[in-house]
């Protein structure tokens, strides 16, 4: 048992007793957790707003042996996720990310970059930036620093250079080969779409950009492409139907 800090976001919120919560939290510096959070069900909570869904708040928690809930013992608002008084599509953009971090993140394991991403993304969020482009990009870069990256350049079977030209028919990707095939190994690959060059562009620019600016717009006539391979993407790696992606269709246009 140990007291720490950190700040973190609110993945996930559960009643737990009559005056208690489970809360899922991603936090900088331990990765994912789930504490019990005495009280937070009370009408003057301790905790107050900072366990509301996607908020950032400074926490200390009791960390417990593995198959023990921690216990939160303070949480301080930092950031509430404002977006749902703007519009629904930001909103559901924002349950996306915690879908995402619920599905492909490990418990206690550090990931202190893509929390980086992932405050980030909230934040651009909640500046009404472009949300295809603001999902796109927390997509690939999530993607990366967990180590799934779809392979671009090379074949994600055999490891043969592949070329894919601009005017040419688009390129072979291999969802569960995890990236672009080779014309010899399509045959024996599974879930194998075929894309349009600027699609395979986009994924490509959003991985390793590290928009500092405004982000690469994505053409209107590519956004359905993109939502179609990334869709497919992450729900092979997540072993399941991610619910908030049929609440994204407007991303697509
Ligand atoms: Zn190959």
């Amino acid at each position: 048992m140990s007291l720490e800090k950190s700040e973190a976001i609110v993945l996930r919120v559960v009643p737990w007793s009559e005056t208690s919560m489970v809360v899922t939290l991603f936090t900088r510096d331990f990765g994912k957790i789930s504490a019990i959070a005495k009280g937070a069900r009370r009408l003057r909570s301790p905790f107050e707003s900072s366990l509301d869904l996607l908020a950032k708040s400074q926490i200390v928690f009791i960390q417990k042996c593995s198959d023990v809930l921690d216990l939160l013992t303070e949480s301080k608002l930092i950031r509430r996720f404002r977006s749902g008084q703007v519009a629904l599509l930001p909103l559901y953009c924002g349950y996306y990310v915690a879908e995402l971090l619920l599905g492909l993140t490990e418990d206690n394991q550090k990931a202190s970059e893509l929390y980086d991403v992932s405050d980030r993304t909230l934040t651009d969020l909640d500046r009404g930036l472009s949300a295809p482009e603001v999902i796109l990009r927390f997509e690939m870069q999530a993607l990366k620093l967990l180590g799934h990256l779809p392979t671009f350049h090379l074949c994600a079977s055999c490891g043969n250079p592949v070329q894919s030209e601009r005017n040419g028919p688009g390129a072979l990707l291999g969802i569960a080969a995890g990236g672009i095939l080779c014309g010899d190994c399509v045959p024996s690959q599974q879930l194998v779409i075929r894309i349009r060059y600027p699609t395979l562009e986009y994924m490509i620019a959003y991985s390793s950009e590290e928009w500092s600016g405004n982000p690469l717009p994505i053409l209107a006539e590519y956004r359905g492409e993109v939502r179609f391979v990334m869709e497919r993407f992450v729900s092979n790696l997540a072993d399941r139907h991610l619910r908030l992606t049929d609440f994204l269709e407007e991303l697509k246009r």
